[in-house]
């Protein structure tokens, strides 16, 4: 049985009690103390509003913000802070491209390839798109083990295809997508291609440029920081040619009744007061992230993904799923057993996964199944959590057997 690279960092996060296992951070990560401080600090130090104050608290907050940004830029390797755009979140990211770019570049008789794993905010902002021209939609399948499966996807691209849209990292397989690979496909036949970054962004290395594709997107509260913020990184040409998306305060260079002119990207796609605090949050998250260095979190998680693997596949009616090299993720089925037992079970043993679809229902009917348990992990496991899981589910197997 393999074991963990010695990441000891549980003690930095304040809501994991002693004891709990916590297999859950592809939903969402728990938050280390910095990232908690720097939230507290700045609603109860430091708050003002960015961009308009004349005052000098307003302008220190505004230099905060904008220091956010550019941490974030250098984090995914962006060429600039302005390509780099405060969202919601992945799928505000997604849903702005779809509306904005797509609105604009689809017409009728295109086609957006997607994949089979793709988690619902990759598929149905662009049916919505799709729909509004009348573009239709391909599915990449994947391999047996899990992988879209860019073979099948090359010999399914055509000129017609305008948008290629992949995630880096199945939130349910954890399987990792040859970016690369997909992005030359993807250019081969002239379409962009996006990158749904939401499990890899908190996983592996991320170099935007090197990368080579479109449009990026990420989630702050899957990568240690608050709820409610993520980032949308485009090619600077394609985020300068899409119009706005929603109007309001920031948007804008100049508002009369008789014609409004916009603000350059990202200020365009920001309308409205911000959430700052967000962004300062996920500045504290990039740094407490970035100082343990992406690769160990990786090598962390491996390791934690083969003692898991290892551990569940040794029971005879446990069924894995996904690739043996996932990125943090481990999906599985037990023969005769309702996921959400088995979540309900494990919990007994203060041992929390996810249940259930994972909102990805189309991946789940590929794979045969409703719905499947998902262990998933961050910095703050170790082989004790993983130690827990098998007994948990052990346990299981007993109950129902
Ligand atoms: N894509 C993937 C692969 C995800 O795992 C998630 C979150 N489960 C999303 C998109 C959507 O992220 P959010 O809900 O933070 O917008």
């Amino acid at each position: 049985m393999s074991s963990a690279a010695p990441l000891d960092t549980l003690a930095d996060f304040p809501a994991i009690p002693a004891g709990w296992a916590y297999l859950d951070t592809a939903a969402t990560a728990q938050k280390p103390q910095v990232v908690v401080e720097a939230i507290t600090r700045a609603y109860g130090e430091t708050y003002a509003t960015v961009h308009r104050g004349v005052y000098q608290r307003s302008a220190d907050m505004t230099v905060a913000y904008e220091a956010a940004r550019r941490r974030v830029a250098t984090f995914i390797g962006a060429g600039s802070p302005d390509e780099c755009v405060f969202v919601r979140g992945a799928t505000e990211g997604i849903n702005l491209v779809a509306q904005c770019w797509a609105a604009q570049q689809l017409k009728a008789g295109d086609r957006i390839m997607l994949s089979m794993l793709e988690h619902h905010s990759n598929i149905v902002p662009w049916q919505m798109a799709a729909e509004r021209v009348g573009a239709a939609i391909d599915v990449a399948p994947l391999t047996s083990d899990g992988r879209i499966d860019l073979d099948a996807m090359a010999a399914m691209l055509t000129e017609r295809h305008k948008l290629v849209a992949l995630a880096h990292v199945s939130n349910v397989l954890g399987s990792v997508l040859d970016v690369e690979r997909a992005v030359s496909l993807a250019h081969g036949v002239g379409a962009k291609i996006l990158i749904d970054g939401c499990q890899s962004v908190p996983r592996m290395p991320v170099d935007v440029t090197a990368l080579g594709c479109d449009f990026y997107v990420f989630s702050a509260h899957k990568l240690y920081g608050p709820t409610g913020i993520g980032v949308l990184w485009g090619r600077p040409e394609l985020l300068e040619a899409m119009p706005p998306w929603q109007g309001g305060g920031s948007m804008i260079d100049r508002v009369t009744f008789a014609k409004t002119t916009y603000a350059a990207p990202p200020g365009r796609f920001e309308a409205g007061t911000p959430h700052i605090v967000g962004a300062l949050g996920l500045h504290a998250a990039i740094d407490y992230v970035d100082a343990i260095g992406l690769p160990a979190i990786h090598a962390h998680e491996t390791a934690l993904v083969a003692q898991a693997r290892d551990g569940l596949g040794s029971l005879n009616s446990v069924r894995l799923l996904g690739p043996a090299d996932s990125a943090g993720i481990v999906s599985f089925t037990v023969e005769g057993v309702h996921p959400h037992d088995i979540g309900t079970i494990l919990d007994e043993s203060r041992v929390a996964i996810r249940a259930g679809h994972h909102c990805a229902q189309p991946l789940m009917e590929a794979l045969g199944v409703e719905a499947t348990a998902r262990a998933s992990f961050g910095v703050y496991n170790g082989p004790a959590d993983v130690d827990a899981l098998v007994k948990g589910v052990e346990r299981v197997t007993r109950i129902f057997g």
